[in-house]
Order: structure tokens, then sequence, then C-alpha cells
């Protein structure tokens, strides 16, 4: 039981730096004063920086109810959904696959998947060094734990999924004199294929693409032009698993 408290809390602390990440990269791309460390966090209304307590929205939620200390403006309430869906996801790994390294594996690439998934839902932003994380991650957890798939399917996925999109974008250009897809779309499809292998690009592409367009169709179509396909792929990813592990 102390585990698994400790467990949650670990989760709620990933769950508020996640939170600062999805505000900071891409401000940070602008704003070149601005870095993970500097300045401390701060309330976004009055500018206050943060004690180290209020930086767990479930804390502060309990004690200010959802209200800054100083200003006494209501907090967004995304940060409180971010930290509870870590704790949330956090636990159900523990529980399942256990408090061990392998555990630990799961939830870096859950976290991964879940920075890519908001940054590229709001901004069409794929940074570079989250994406060839995903694709090291994978090569490395296949290559010596075998988790999800060989290390052969891994290579061949890590291939097959820079190159399929790679090439349909290439195709694109040519008729059209532009890219159709954003290059981070190609990395993240390497990483994916390298985390589960080539075998399940398929269905990930299937799933993703019919993902990204519902996501698409669901928008306010005055704010967005383009489809977020990164945002699309991670879910079908994630899809992908849960069907193959759960309901097959
Ligand atoms: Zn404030």
């Amino acid at each position: 039981m102390i585990e698994l408290l400790l467990v949650g809390f670990f989760g709620a602390c990933i769950g508020s730096f996640s939170s600062m990440l999805l505000y900071r990269l891409p401000e940070m791309r602008t704003n070149k004063s601005l870095t993970l460390s500097s300045p401390r966090s701060y309330c976004p209304h009055c500018q206050s920086s943060l004690n180290l307590w209020m930086l767990l929205p479930i804390f502060s939620f309990l004690i200010q109810k959802g209200k800054c200390l100083y200003c006494s403006q209501r907090i967004n309430s995304s940060y409180l959904i971010n930290e509870l869906v870590h704790i949330s996801i956090i636990l159900l790994i523990a529980l399942n696959v256990g408090i061990n390294c392998i555990g630990f594996i799961y939830y870096l690439i859950f976290t991964i998947f879940y920075i890519l998934f908001f940054l590229d839902l709001k901004h069409l932003f794929l940074p570079i060094y989250l994406n060839v994380s995903l694709i090291l991650i994978g090569l490395l957890i296949n290559v010596v734990f075998n988790i999800f798939t060989s290390y052969q399917e891994a290579l061949l996925g890590l291939v097959a999924g820079f190159g399929s999109l790679w090439f349909i974008n290439a195709l694109f250009k040519i008729i059209k004199s532009k890219d159709g897809i954003g290059g981070g779309d190609f990395i993240l499809l390497g990483g994916l294929g390298s985390i589960f292998g080539i075998s399940s690009l398929g269905p990930i592409i299937l799933l993703g693409s019919s993902f990204s367009i519902l996501i698409y169709t669901l928008s306010d179509r005055t704010k967005r032009e383009e489809i977020p396909l990164g945002s699309g792929l991670i879910l079908g990813a994630i899809f992908f698993y849960l069907i193959q592990n759960i309901f097959i």
C-alpha cells in the first residue's frame, strides 16, 4: 500500500512536470529567455512564483479550492486533469505490469506519448528530441528485453515507419510542390515502428488516420486548417496495443 502511495505521488509529480512542458515547450520556440528551469513556475494571472507544494495541483486544489493563493484567480483545471490522468495511469501500470523496470518503461513511453499528443493537437508541434527518444527507447527495450517485439521487427518497423510517410510526402511534393505531411510525423511513425514492430504499422496507420480525421471533424474549423496526424497516430498506437493485449 505504501508502495502504491509513493508510485501515485511520483505520477502526480510527473503529471505536474508534463503540464509545465506542455506550456513551456511551444513558448520556448519564440521566447528565447524561457527555459525549462527558469523562471520558476508562476501564476499566469499575477506572475507570483509558486511554492514547492503549490506545484502539485492536487494539493493546491484541495487546500486553495482551485484558486491562486496570491490573487484568488481560478487555476486552469487542465493542470489538475493532467495530474489525475498520470496518477491513474501509473497506478494501472503498477497493478498490471508491476513496480519494476518494465513498468517504468511503460510509464515513460506513456508520458512521452501524452506530451506529444497534446503538443501536436494544440500546436502541430512534435519536438525532434521527444520523437528520437521514442526511437531509442523502442530499439533499446526490444533489443535488450524483447518487451513488445523482436529486435528485427523493431529495426524494420523504424525503417518502414519513417520511410512510408517520407515516401508519401515525396510523392505529394512532386504533385503539389509543397509538403503534405510534417517531418515530425515521419520520425514519430519510425518511433512507433521501433516500439511495436513492423507488423503493427498497418493497423496503427489505419487507426491513426481515422482518429486524425475524427479530431479534425470535431475541431473548430476556423482555428484548425491542418490535420494533427501525430496525435491520431499516438491514439492509434495506444488502441492497437490495447486491442492486441486486452481483447485478443
Ligand atoms: Zn495569481
